[in-house]
C-alpha cells in the first residue's frame, strides 16, 4: 500500500486536508525521486513458487485484482471521503450498478430519491426489475418521513443530495436514521460535492458513490467511479463487488490520482464562481429562478449550511417562458460554454433538462425552459458576456 506519509514515506503527524491532498500515497525516492509514482500496467502478475501461487501468498495477484496505482486512488479516495474502504470502477454508473447489485437480492425492496442521476433510475427499472427488486421512488424532501415507506425488505435507501439536474437538498442524517432504524443501507451518490465538501460518513451513510469522471478526474479526459464503503458495508459488499469483476485501467486511475492533487484549489474556483454566475443570473430579467443550494433564498440552504462544506460549479436556472427556438438561439451561439453532458471539468457547459418527463413520485413544474449550468475555471466577467449576449439572442428570438 502506499503510504500516507511524506516524500520520504513515513507517516508523519495528521496534516490538514490540503497539505493531505498534495502529498498523500507518494514516495518519490522509492521511484528514483521522481514526484509521481509510475503507472502500473499489466494483467499478468508472476509468482516465485508454487506455493505462493497455490497460496496466493503475496500483495498483488493479477491485474484486476488492484496494482499499486489501483490501490494509491482507493487509498486517497477513502482518505477523503473519510471511509473504510473504497474500490473503483470504470465510471460513475458502473459504481452505482456495482453497489446496488452487491447490496440486493431478489424479493427485496429499495427506496431512490424522485432526483436520482436518471441512469441509476434505468437501472432500477431493468436490472433491478430483471431481478425480482422492487424500486418506490420518494420525495426527494421527505426527511424523517421516509419511515412511512420502509418495509420490512427494503435493503437499499439510495440519496443524491443536491440532485444534479433539480437540486433539491436531502435532509441525509434524518434519512439514515430511520433507515437504520429499519435495517437498511444508506448509499448516496456524493458527486456534486465531491469528496472535499461533503462527508457522507458523519451524517450516516453507509455508502458513497463517486462519478469520478466529474471533480476527481476534474479534466474531461477520462472515466472512472468510486464506490466508498463503511467497515460493515465493506464486509458485506467487497467480495460481491469482487466476483462481478470491477478491475479499472491504470492510465485512467493515474488522471484520477494527477486530479485530486489539484482538487482542492479548483473547487474552490468552482464554488465562488458558480455562486457569483448565481447571483448574477437571478438577477436577469429573463430568468424566473436560480436552483442552487448556496443561495440564501435557496429552500436547501440550511440543509447546505448545516452539512456541506462548500459547493460545486454545477446548478441550473429556468427561464421565464420562452419558445424552444428562443432558447436555441440563446444556447447555440455561446462561444464559452459547451453543449454537452457531463461536468466537472475545467470548462463551462449548459444543457437545456425536463425532469417532468421522468419524475413519477413527485412533479417537476417548472415557470418555463429549464438550463442546467456548470461554470469552470474560465474569468468570470467572460462567462458573463457570453451569456448576457446568448440572453439578447433570446430576447430577439422571442420578438
Ligand atoms: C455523471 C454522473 C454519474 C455517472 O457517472 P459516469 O462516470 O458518467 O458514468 C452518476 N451520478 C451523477 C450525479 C452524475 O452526475
Amino acid at each position: 500500500m502506499t503510504t500516507s506519509g511524506g516524500n520520504d514515506g513515513k507517516p508523519k503527524s495528521k496534516r490538514r486536508t490540503s497539505t493531505d491532498i498534495v502529498h498523500h500515497g507518494r514516495d518519490p525516492f522509492a521511484h528514483h525521486g521522481f514526484v509521481n509514482p509510475p503507472v502500473y500496467r499489466g494483467s499478468t502478475v508472476l509468482f516465485k513458487s508454487l506455493e505462493s501461487f497455490e497460496k496466493r501468498q503475496q500483495r498483488y495477484t493479477y491485474g484486476r485484482k488492484g496494482t499499486p496505482t489501483t490501490e494509491a486512488l482507493e487509498a486517497a479516495i477513502a482518505h477523503l471521503e473519510g471511509g473504510h474502504r473504497t474500490m473503483l470502477a470504470t465510471n460513475g454508473l458502473a459504481a452505482i450498478s456495482h453497489t446496488m447489485l452487491a447490496l440486493v437480492k431478489t424479493g427485496d425492496h429499495v427506496l431512490v430519491t424522485d432526483s436520482v442521476y436518471q441512469p441509476t433510475r434505468k437501472l432500477c427499472e431493468n436490472i433491478l426489475k430483471k431481478l425480482g427488486v422492487e424500486t418506490t421512488y420518494y420525495d426527494p424532501l421527505i426527511g424523517a418521513g421516509i419511515a412511512k415507506l420502509m418495509r420490512p425488505n427494503t435493503t437499499v435507501v439510495f440519496t443524491e443530495s443536491p440532485g444534479s439536474q433539480t437540486f433539491e437538498m436531502q435532509d441525509i442524517p434524518a434519512i439514515a436514521k430511520a433507515a437504520h432504524a429499519g435495517g437498511a443501507m444508506v448509499v448516496m451518490d456524493n458527486t456534486w460535492a465531491s469528496p472535499l465538501y461533503y462527508k457522507p460518513f458523519e451524517h450516516g451513510v453507509d455508502v458513497s458513490v463517486q462519478a469520478a469522471t466529474k471533480y476527481i478526474v476534474g479534466h474531461a479526459d477520462a472515466m472512472l467511479g468510486s464506490i466508498t464503503m463503511t467497515q460493515e458495508a465493506a464486509a458485506r459488499m467487497a467480495p460481491q463487488i469482487d466476483f462481478l469483476g470491477i478491475g479499472v485501467g491504470t492510465e485512467e486511475c493515474y488522471l484520477g490520482m494527477r486530479g485530486i492533487r489539484t482538487i482542492e484549489v479548483r473547487l474552490e474556483r468552482h464554488w465562488r464562481s458558480g455562486l457569483e454566475m448565481a447571483r448574477w443570473l437571478q438577477a436577469r430579467p429573463e430568468v424566473a429562478r436560480v436552483l442552487h443550494p448556496g443561495l440564501e433564498t435557496d429552500p436547501g440552504h440550511a440543509i447546505w449550511k448545516r452539512d456541506f462544506l462548500g459547493a460545486s460549479g454545477l446548478f441550473a436556472f429556468i427561464l421565464k417562458p420562452a419558445p424552444k427556438a428562443a432558447v436555441a438561439a440563446m444556447l447555440e451561439g455561446l462561444e464559452l460554454f459547451g453543449m454537452g453532458a457531463s461536468w466537472g471539468g475545467f470548462e463551462s457547459l449548459v444543457l437545456p433538462f425536463d425532469a417532468s418527463a421522468y419524475r413519477t413520485a413527485t412533479k417537476w413544474q417548472p415557470e418555463g425552459p429549464c438550463v442546467r449550468i456548470h461554470i469552470g475555471l474560465e474569468d468570470v466577467e467572460d462567462l458573463k458576456a457570453d451569456l448576457d449576449a446568448g440572453f439578447d439572442r433570446l430576447r430577439a428570438a422571442k420578438g
